[in-house]
């Protein structure tokens, strides 16, 4: 293929890559990542439009070779700044401004502004350098949530730096022949690579959004808004996998359940919004009291649910304890005065006969009811005997 017909797909590709990440950007501004990698379409494509342009008339100097190349390498720069802001939260703009300036200052040089070979294996070392940075960024990040959608990103960057330390060989090995924008095997191969690196990439970090765009989906659906605690929907999800691993591999399941003393009085008193700070601070009280490999759920209203798995039963009412004793020495502070909370908690562990996690759930409620009934601010606990004792 010709220069002319490859830089036209190359337009066209790159111009896709532009819309559709900008319009998946559009659709949540806040994403960072999706904001670079759809600067990365707008500079590709720029970038490639000059190139057109040049192949079929005279354009200045500054213009291609100089300002092209340097939109290529911020091309590559906004990937990686997407890739950093996704796996880390931080994005590389700097990086992004010293390696473009680099390549744009080098074409005033003047063996690397007079010779095409020259320019290309200056460009070269810049372009592998971002991209193995890229490679190493999502290597790093390839076990977290989002680990597995970032293979076939890596996959195809790796394809492309194989293929630039390829192309800088062959320069090196057959030196003198290339011209300005020619028709040469190794400028053609290049044009051909980037066409489908550029395919690749845009169809890679779609399926990395996607992804992420599920597990937010997921995690939304099962996190109670308020405090950050699961959700009922969540309960059943996890303590259904848990009832059974823990009867399978024969180690005990217990539920920790709490509900806030006199809680009506907290709203009617200081209003819903105090009520909805006092939910919070509870929450952030037991949290604080318990392990952060505990599971806590919010059933809704001021019931709070804290699931354990493979514990001992003076574990669980020394944990149960410890919730009741650090929410009543920490009571809410507000501007004026601090409000005393309690909490009254129940407590019951998996018994041989339990059918579900349902069973040791009620059993919790019951003995929940029995702390309320008790005075409050205490916790008890329920075996299933002592409850059939109890409802005769
Ligand atoms: P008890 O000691 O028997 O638990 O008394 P209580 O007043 O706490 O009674 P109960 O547990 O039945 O109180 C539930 C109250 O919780 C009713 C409702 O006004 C309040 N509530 C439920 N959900 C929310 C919420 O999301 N925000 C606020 N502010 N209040 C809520
Ligand atoms: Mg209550
Ligand atoms: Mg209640």
């Amino acid at each position: 293929m010709d220069l002319f017909t490859l830089s036209l797909c190359t337009v066209l590709l790159s111009a896709m890559m532009a819309i559709t990440l900008s319009a998946l950007f559009l659709t949540n501004t806040a994403d960072k990542a999706m904001r670079d990698w759809s600067l990365a379409g707008v500079c590709f494509l720029a970038c490639s439009l000059l190139i057109l342009v040049a192949s079929v008339r005279t354009v200045p100097w500054l213009l291609t070779p100089v300002l092209s190349n340097t939109l290529y390498i911020a091309a590559h720069g906004f990937v990686l700044s997407g890739i950093t802001s996704q796996t880390r939260s931080v994005n590389s703009h700097l990086s992004i401004g010293v390696f473009s300036a680099f390549v744009l200052l080098m074409h005033f040089n003047d063996a690397i502004s007079s010779n095409v070979e020259f320019r290309m294996l200056a460009i070269y070392p810049v372009m592998l350098t971002l991209n193995l940075l890229s490679v190493f960024h999502l290597w790093r990040f390839r076990h977290s949530a989002h680990g597995k959608s970032y293979w076939a990103v890596m996959t195809i960057i790796l394809l492309f730096i194989v293929h630039t330390a390829g192309s800088a060989v062959a320069i090196l090995l057959f030196p003198d022949h290339l011209e300005f924008l020619g028709n040469d095997i190794i400028q053609t191969t290049n044009s051909l690579v980037v066409l489908l690196y550029i395919s690749g990439l845009t169809l890679g970090l779609i399926f990395v959004h996607a992804w992420k765009r599920e597990v937010t989906l997921k995690t939304v659906s099962r996190t109670d808004a308020l405090t950050g605690w699961f959700n009922r929907h969540a309960l059943n999800e996890s303590a259904s996998r848990e009832f059974i691993r823990c009867q399978r591999n024969q180690l005990s399941f217990a539920f920790v359940t709490f509900d806030i003393d006199f809680f009506k009085n907290v709203n009617d008193q200081y209003g819903h919004t105090t009520g909805d700070r006092a939910i919070r601070h509870i929450a952030n009280v037991a949290r604080e009291a318990t392990r952060e490999y505990d599971y806590h759920f919010r059933l809704g209203g001021e019931e709070f649910v804290i699931m354990l798995a493979g514990l001992k039963v003076s574990d669980v009412k020394a944990i149960a304890e410890r919730v009741r004793f650090a929410i009543q020495s920490t009571p809410l502070c507000m501007v004026t005065e601090s409000l005393p909370l309690s909490v009254s908690v129940g407590m019951a562990t998996m018994e041989q006969g339990d059918l579900g996690w349902h069973v040791v759930l009620e059993r919790a409620d019951d003995a929940l009811y029995a702390a309320k009934k008790g005075g409050r601010n205490n916790t008890r606990f329920l075996t299933a005997n002592a409850l059939s004792l109890v409802k005769g």
